[in-house]
């Protein structure tokens, strides 16, 4: 089993207990339209939150540990969403479509090679005309543990054909990391 799903037998640090701020006011803005898709969902805060908001939501974990505990949270909150252990590198076998895709802190875990792969896979299930949203570690957080640091630059090139990036902008992550935030992008990206 994975490192993220026996992560999930505790409470990792990105595990907050709460949506993030910025998908709050991202909600809040109107930014996040029709049928949402969140990947990388862990115990679903995120998501959550959408369906609370009217949203019908659909989220996708490969940490099947993270997928129970957001059905539980589901249960408990008589709230309507529908979370899957999936690959978020294979998202055209979900077989749907979504208007938005939510990414907080996923992106960021992929190398390289599966950078491209995930593009891909986003394409396959985000509508044209629709928009991903991502938070991830940006490169001003300084080195050490956690994820990856990301650049303007790789995002930019990551997103090149096809793609329309709205904006990068600075932000920081909510978090349990010892009461750090840790520096992030948050990027609205369009398929064209
Ligand atoms: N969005 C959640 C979790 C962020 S941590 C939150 O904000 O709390 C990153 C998540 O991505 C983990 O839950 C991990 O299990 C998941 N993940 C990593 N690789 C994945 C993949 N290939 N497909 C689907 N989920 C993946």
């Amino acid at each position: 089993m994975s490192w993220f799903n026996y992560a999930y037998e505790g409470t990792p640090p990105w595990d907050i207990g709460r949506p993030q701020g910025e998908i709050v006011r991202l909600t809040e803005a109107g930014e996040i339209k029709g049928v949402v898709l969140d990947v990388g969902c862990g115990t679903g805060e995120n998501s959550l939150f959408l369906a609370s908001k009217g949203h019908e939501v659909w989220g996708i974990d490969a940490a099947p540990l993270a997928i129970e505990k957001a059905n539980e949270k589901a249960r408990q909150r008589a709230l309507k969403a529908t979370f899957l252990v999936h690959d978020a590198l294979d998202l055209a076998s979900l077989g749907r479509e979504f208007d938005t895709v939510i990414d907080s802190g996923l992106f960021h875990t992929f190398s390289d090679e599966e950078r491209e792969i995930f593009v891909k896979s986003l394409g396959s299930v985000l509508r044209h005309g629709g928009t991903y949203h991502m938070l991830c570690f940006s490169d001003k957080e300084p080195a050490g543990g956690g994820p990856r640091r990301i650049s303007q630059a790789e995002i930019r090139s990551t997103f090149r054909r096809g793609w329309r990036i709205n904006y990068i902008k600075e932000t920081s992550f909510e978090a349990g990391f010892g009461g750090h935030a840790p520096r992030a992008w948050r990027v609205s990206i369009t398929r064209e």
